[in-house]
């Protein structure tokens, strides 16, 4: 089958023909119908989260069940289907601790570039390709366990279900799940890229009374002020956290949502943040960088700082209950996706997401 496979940090993607092994016990082969182009592959992808290479990346995804490995029984052939990019047992000290998207299996599989056993599904045995995520969707096909698997209904277009796979999520369940927005409060979202329109849209329909986007790139305004934000501010301006504060009875915003992977931007969202406010931290920062905010003011300021990793909640939850606001209407989805292009475009598509083109890319890998 082909697939996009990253061999050197810095270069373009090659698109191979690799091999496939069949799915084994409990893993599920799917046939990519729609993948997004998220910053996280990105990120991998320029060398700056140190994974293990080469690998196949791509874990925003979409695709239609194409055959089941022995004791599967959560899906079938011809079943279409969104893959969660964060997968897990049910049965480690984190999955029966109510939080999923820690689960140690999981951790040790997508450390090594494996499935579930740790080992790889691409490439020929003696030189295996890693698993990006558990989903390694830049490719026709994909072998991924069967808890990564959620059923779709069958009227959601494969590209607008391939943005629930991750950009979708992350940002609503970073409002709903980690800042925990309620009606009237005020919300800054901190980066309007893939993840921060769907933090806007869900501090929207929370009932945030006031919802800041930040960013640098005038270009999102008016994505940003048609999702529900009610203002929009130069992320570089040099008074930001008084802005926010003008727009908050001089208090600054009840939460944040830190969504650029920046720590520059963290420390801005911890400064706009009123205290006793929440500051909920979405991006993902390179490896080595450090996050530095004021330690004298910090006891005094009772702010609370949340990682939030694919919506901190239970995503596959999260999943259904954002198909059902889609359906209803109450998401606006399909505005957000950008070109839809073959795989061969991949490289294209990244540079598209570097340089900030609006709208997210999805690569149609069949
Ligand atoms: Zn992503
Ligand atoms: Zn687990």
């Amino acid at each position: 089958m082909k697939a996009a496979v990253l061999r050197d940090f810095g270069r373009d993607l090659e698109i191979e023909d690799i091999a496939i092994a069949d799915p084994g016990y409990r893993e599920v082969l799917v046939r990519i119908m729609a993948s997004g182009v998220c910053a996280s592959d990105l990120s991998t992808i320029r060398g700056k989260t140190g994974s293990a290479l080469p690998l196949v990346p791509g874990h925003e995804a979409a695709g239609v069940v194409e055959r089941v490995g022995s004791g599967v029984s959560k899906v079938r052939p011809g079943d279409p289907v969104v893959l969660s990019w964060s997968p897990n047992c049910g049965h480690c000290f984190y999955c029966q601790d109510s939080h999923p998207t820690l689960c140690d299996v999981y951790g040790h599989a997508a450390a090594h570039g494996g499935l579930w056993d740790g080992t790889s599904r691409l490439g020929p045995p003696e030189a295996p390709i890693g698993h990006y995520s558990c989903v390694s969707s830049f490719a026709e096909l994909a072998v991924v366990p069967e808890t990564g698997c959620i059923l779709l209904p069958p009227d959601i277009p494969f590209a607008v279900a391939a943005l629930i796979g991750c950009a979708v999520t992350t940002g609503f369940g970073a409002v709903a799940n980690d800042a925990r927005v309620r009606p009237g409060d005020s919300v800054a979202v901190v980066g309007v890229g893939g993840v921060g329109i769907n933090a806007i849209q869900a501090a929207a329909l929370a009932g945030a009374r006031t919802v800041i986007a930040v960013d640098t790139n005038p270009a999102r305004a008016q994505m940003a002020l048609a999702s529900g934000a009610t203002h929009f501010v130069d992320g570089a301006a040099p008074d930001l956290a008084d802005q926010v504060r003008a727009w908050t009875n001089g208090r600054g915003v009840d939460h944040a949502i830190e969504s650029t992977g920046h720590p520059a931007a963290m420390a801005g969202a911890y400064a706009m943040t009123r205290p006793a406010g929440s500051v909920v931290i979405v991006g993902i920062a390179p490896v080595g960088a450090t996050l530095a905010i004021p330690a004298i003011g910090f006891p005094g300021s009772k702010k609370r700082i949340l990682g939030s990793i694919y919506g901190g909640g239970v995503p596959e939850q999260d999943i259904h209950r954002i198909l059902s606001l889609y359906r209803a209407g109450r998401l606006a989805l399909d505005a957000q996706i950008g070109e839809q292009v073959p795989l061969a475009q991949v490289n294209d598509a990244l540079r598209w997401l570097e340089s900030g083109v609006p709208g997210r890319t999805i690569l149609l890998p069949n």
